[in-house]
C-alpha cells in the first residue's frame, strides 16, 4: 500500500507548492510598491496613490516620480501626481 507514504509527499509537495505562491505573491508586493531612487538606487516604499516619491537617505533626499522615474517636475504634478 502507499497510503501513508503517499499523503506525506503530497503533504510535503502542497506546502512547497503553498511556500512557493506565497514567495511570488510577496515579490509581487515588493515590485509593485517599491522602486529603487534613480539618484542612488535605494529601494523606497511608495506612499499610497501618490507619485511623487522622496529618497529616505540623508545623503541624497531625491525627490522623483513613480510614474516616469525621473526628477519630480510640473508635468508630474499636474498629470498623475495621485493614481
Ligand atoms: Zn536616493
Ligand atoms: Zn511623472
Amino acid at each position: 500500500t502507499f497510503g501513508a507514504t503517499a499523503a506525506t509527499g503530497y503533504e510535503i509537495d502542497e506546502h512547497a507548492a503553498t511556500q512557493a505562491r506565497w514567495e511570488e505573491a510577496s515579490k509581487a508586493t515588493i515590485k509593485k510598491t517599491t522602486k529603487p531612487c534613480p539618484h542612488c538606487h535605494v529601494p523606497v516604499e511608495k506612499n499610497g496613490g501618490c507619485m511623487h516619491m522622496k529618497c529616505p537617505r540623508p545623503q541624497c533626499r531625491f525627490e522623483w516620480c513613480w510614474n516616469c522615474g525621473l526628477a519630480w517636475n510640473r508635468t508630474c504634478m499636474g498629470d498623475h501626481w495621485f493614481d
